[in-house]
C-alpha cells in the first residue's frame, strides 16, 4: 500500500464513468450522493479496487430497472462509503462465509472480491460492515481514521 492524503469523493468522481457504463450495460441506474469529508490517508488504486468490487456485486444482484447508490458521509466524525443495491439480499447462513476466498454463489464467479475487500479494508484501518434484508443490500465502509 502506499497511503497519501486524499479526497475519497474525487477518487469516486473520477471512477463514476465507468461505474455508469457498467451500471448501464445492465440496465441498472447508479447514483452518487457524496458528503463533505475530510482528507483520508487513501492508497488511491486500492480503494478504486474496492468500490468497483462492491459495485459489481450490487449490479450484479439486481434485475434490469434497479438502483445503486454510492454514498459519503460523515458518522460520528468517521468517513463512510457505502454501496447500496435493491437486490434480493444476502441469506445468513451465507454472511458468515463472505470473507472466505473462492466462495461464490455466481456460476461464473471468482469468490475473490470480498476478501480482496476486506484485506483493503484492513490495510486502510477500515472495517466492513453489511445491512441486508430482502429490499436490497448495503455494504458500508467505516474509515476509522483520525485526524491528525
Ligand atoms: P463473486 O462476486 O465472484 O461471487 P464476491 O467475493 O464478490 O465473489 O462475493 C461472494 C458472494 O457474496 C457472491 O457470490 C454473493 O453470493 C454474495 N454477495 C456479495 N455481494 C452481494 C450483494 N450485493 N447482494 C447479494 N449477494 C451478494
Ligand atoms: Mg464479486
Amino acid at each position: 500500500v502506499s497511503l497519501k492524503s486524499c479526497s475519497l469523493n474525487s477518487i469516486i468522481e473520477a471512477l463514476f464513468p465507468l461505474i455508469q457504463a457498467d451500471a448501464n450495460a445492465s440496465k441498472v441506474c447508479a447514483t452518487l450522493n457524496l458528503s463533505e469529508l475530510p482528507d483520508l490517508q487513501l492508497d488511491e488504486n486500492e480503494i478504486r479496487q474496492l468500490l468497483l468490487n462492491l459495485v459489481r456485486n450490487g449490479i450484479e444482484a439486481m434485475p434490469a430497472g434497479g438502483n445503486l447508490v454510492i454514498r459519503t458521509f460523515l458518522d460520528d466524525s468517521k468517513a463512510v462509503l457505502s454501496v447500496s443495491d435493491q437486490g434480493p439480499g444476502i441469506p445468513s447462513h451465507i454472511l458468515d462465509r463472505l470473507g472466505t476466498p473462492f466462495f461464490t454463489t455466481k456460476d461464473t464467479g471468482t469468490g475473490l472480491g470480498l476478501p480482496i475487500c476486506y484485506q483493503i479494508a484492513h490495510r486502510h484501518k477500515a472495517s466492513i460492515k453489511i445491512d441486508t434484508s430482502d429490499n436490497g443490500t448495503t455494504f458500508f465502509v467505516y474509515f476509522s481514521q483520525t485526524n491528525p
